[in-house]
This record gives C-alpha cells, structure tokens and sequence, in this order.
C-alpha cells in the first residue's frame, strides 16, 4: 500500500489533482482510496457527480458512531471516496477533526478491509497545526507532494509544509517527494516555482498547465480524466498519477499505521 499526502494552499487545485490522479489510477485497475482532509469536504465531489457525500464528523455528530458504508463511498470510477468533513463553525477545531476521522477509518479497520493499493490524503496545508499534520507524523503517509502556483502565498504555503515534513523526517515520518506546479500562468511562474524547490531541497513532480476543460469537466461534476478521456489535459493528469504510483527510494515504507 502506498500512501502519499498531498499538501497546498486552499484553492490551488488540490482536490482539482488529486480527484484526477484518483480517477486515473482507479482505471490502471488499482485500487484507490481518497480521503479529504479538509473542512470544504469537497475533495471527491467530481469524483461523484458534484454531490457531496456524508463525511466523518457529520456521520458522528448525526449518529453518534459510524460504520463503514456511512463513510467510505465507491464512486462510479472505482475509487473510494472519504472526506473528514469539520466543525461546527466557530466551535471546535478543524485538526482535531481530522484526527478524529483518521482514528475512525482505523478502528473500523478500513484500511484491512477495502486494501487500497494506494491512498491519496488530500490536506489543507494553510495551518500545518498538530491535526493538519497527521498525514505526516502519525505515520499515515509515506511520501508528501506539494501542490503550488507561482502566487507568493501558495509558495509560502508550500515552504511552510515543507518545513514542517522535514522536521518530522527527522524522526524517520514521511518524505518530501516534492512539488506539484499547478499553473496560474503569473509572469515568471516556472522560475518561481524553481527557485522554491531549490530552496526546500525537493524537485518539482510535475508541472501541469491551466487548462479551461478542468472547469468544463467540473460543470459535469467529473474528473477532467473521466469527462475528457482523450484530451491533453487528462494525459497530464495519467502521467502524473504514473509517477506518483511508481516507488521510491525514500518511500514505500511498511511501517504500521
Ligand atoms: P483546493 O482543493 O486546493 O482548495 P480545488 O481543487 O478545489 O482547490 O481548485 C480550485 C479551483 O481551481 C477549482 O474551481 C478548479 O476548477 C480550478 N483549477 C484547479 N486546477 C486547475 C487547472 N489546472 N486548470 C484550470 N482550473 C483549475
Ligand atoms: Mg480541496
């Protein structure tokens, strides 16, 4: 099982990505599970149509326990769709929320019983605080990507997490693979860009450029992969999901979770 995290600014296009690498590497026949770790809880909703599905939180709020089929959803393409979802606005703590969800999926033993090959974390990384940092530390993930524009805060964003991976390294957690340029098409993007991932030490993935049928795909409520299967854009997005999937020197850990 690999497992690999997914950091960036709130709308940089991480759910935009991820959701996509899901829907492509779901029709490699692998399986895969994405779980959204944002309190938007909207990580997978191009996965199923636009619709929203019950997340983790609301299910134990609502109900007080959950099982499985309350919070885990197939979507048509294969992949299985998890979002944390958040508090009550104003009350609570969304880092909490998420450590809530992960220990959820474990005591149900989601991870035993659905097997994913691979498992996508897609994580606000505005705050890295102690719940937006379990990805990270609690030995979820074995790899973390970046996903950044050339816009300063989306590259102070990306520093930050940077940062933050590499002082739980240290203690033998998940490994920076890199960073992921989402384009914005700002004057001087790719340098920019450069220049940030020379700075944390880490190479940038990918670069995938802004394209008007991601917005068209999501009118449809679908990936760009599975609405535009032939275009360039959903290439893009195969061979990225290509790479993410292949090992790595620093990944592919086997440590308990
Ligand atoms: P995040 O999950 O980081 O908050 P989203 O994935 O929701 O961000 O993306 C925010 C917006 O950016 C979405 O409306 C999406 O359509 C758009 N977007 C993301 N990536 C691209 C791209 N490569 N080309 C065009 N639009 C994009
Ligand atoms: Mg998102």
């Amino acid at each position: 099982m690999k497992k690999i995290a997914i950091y960036g600014k709130g709308g940089i296009g991480k759910s935009t990505t991820v959701s996509n690498v899901s829907a492509a590497i779901a029709a490699m026949g692998l399986t895969v599970m994405q779980i959204g770790c944002d309190p938007k809880a909207d990580s997978t909703c191009n996965l199923t149509g636009g619709k929203n599905i019950p997340t983790v939180l609301n299910t134990l709020r609502e109900k007080g326990d959950a099982v499985l089929e309350d919070i885990v959803v197939k979507s048509p393409s294969g992949v299985l769709c998890v979002e944390s979802g958040g508090p009550v606005p104003g009350v609570g703590c969304a880092g909490r929320g998420i450590i809530t969800a992960f220990e959820k999926l474990e005591e149900l033993d989601a991870y035993e019983i659905y097997r994913p090959d691979v498992v996508l974390y897609d994580v606000l990384g505005d705050v890295v605080c102690g719940g937006f940092s379990m990805p990270i530390r609690g030995g979820y993930a074995d790899e973390v990507c970046i996903v950044t524009s050339g816009e300063m805060m989306s590259l102070y964003a990306a520093s930050n997490i940077a940062h933050a991976v590499k002082s739980f390294g240290k203690r033998g957690y998940a490994t920076l693979r890199g960073l992921i340029l989402n384009a914005k098409n700002v004057e001087g993007e790719n340098e920019l860009v450069d220049k940030a991932a020379e700075e944390i030490e880490a190479p940038v993935l990918y670069r995938l450029p802004r394209h008007p049928l991601v917005q068209q795909a999501e009118a449809q409520g679908k990936t760009v992969v599975e609405a535009f299967p032939d275009s360039d854009m959903a290439a893009h997005y195969r061979e990225l999901a290509q790479l993410l999937i292949q090992e790595t020197a620093g990944g592919g850990c086997s440590c308990p979770m």
